[in-house]
């Protein structure tokens, strides 16, 4: 395989979940109060050096990172989005049961726009700052994870808490798979 790749992740999940800020966080470091949800896409992109855990060959890695906009587009998302996506972050709010719920949907709308065989996801729990506040038990979240066979983290974008790691093990996830 060559050293230099390029992949595309998506990151998925209800409007005001914490993706756009999630993202910002990974890519530019910072946390911005964003008060407008995205309407559409956001694009944007990271380069960054993977080393394999079974060979240590070296990868430059180009990540597109793809920012949807939420349940007022559900099930409107066209399939240019899904197009070439090898990973997605399924997000959620860990304060907010809906959002949890439709996780499922959001997966059925993976399967059947994406070829399924061919992505990883990784279940990620935003907001683990709010904890007094949280209605998703880590325990609830685990075995949801078990059932679709998907890593489970928990993220805070505000105090940045895991958001690299959860783009990793989704990077891990792919890479593990495409090697
Ligand atoms: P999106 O619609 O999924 O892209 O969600 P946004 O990134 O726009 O975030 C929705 C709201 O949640 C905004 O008010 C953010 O400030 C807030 N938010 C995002 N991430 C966190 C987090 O980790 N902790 C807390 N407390 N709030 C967050």
């Amino acid at each position: 395989m060559d050293n230099d790749l390029d992949l595309k992740f998506l990151a998925i999940g209800d409007s005001g979940v914490g993706k756009t800020c999630l993202l910002n966080r990974y890519v530019e470091g910072n946390f911005n109060e964003k008060l407008a949800p995205t309407v559409g896409i956001d694009i944007r992109d990271k380069s960054l050096s993977y080393k394999s855990n079974e060979t240590n060959k070296i990868f430059n890695i180009h990540l597109q990172l793809w920012d949807t906009a939420g349940q007022e587009r559900f099930r409107s998302l066209t399939s240019s989005f899904f197009r070439d996506a090898m990973g997605f972050l399924l997000v959620f709010d860990l304060t907010s049961e809906t959002s949890f719920i439709n996780v499922r949907n959001w997966i059925t709308e993976i399967q059947s726009n994406a070829y399924s065989e061919n992505v990883d996801m990784v279940l990620v729990g935003n907001k683990s700052d709010l904890n007094d506040q949280r209605i998703i038990s880590k325990a609830r979240a685990l075995e949801f994870a078990a059932q679709y066979q998907v890593d489970y983290i928990e993220t805070s974008a505000l105090n940045n808490i895991n958001v690299g790691e959860s783009v990793e093990l989704l990077l891990r996830s792919v890479m593990n798979r495409l090697e």
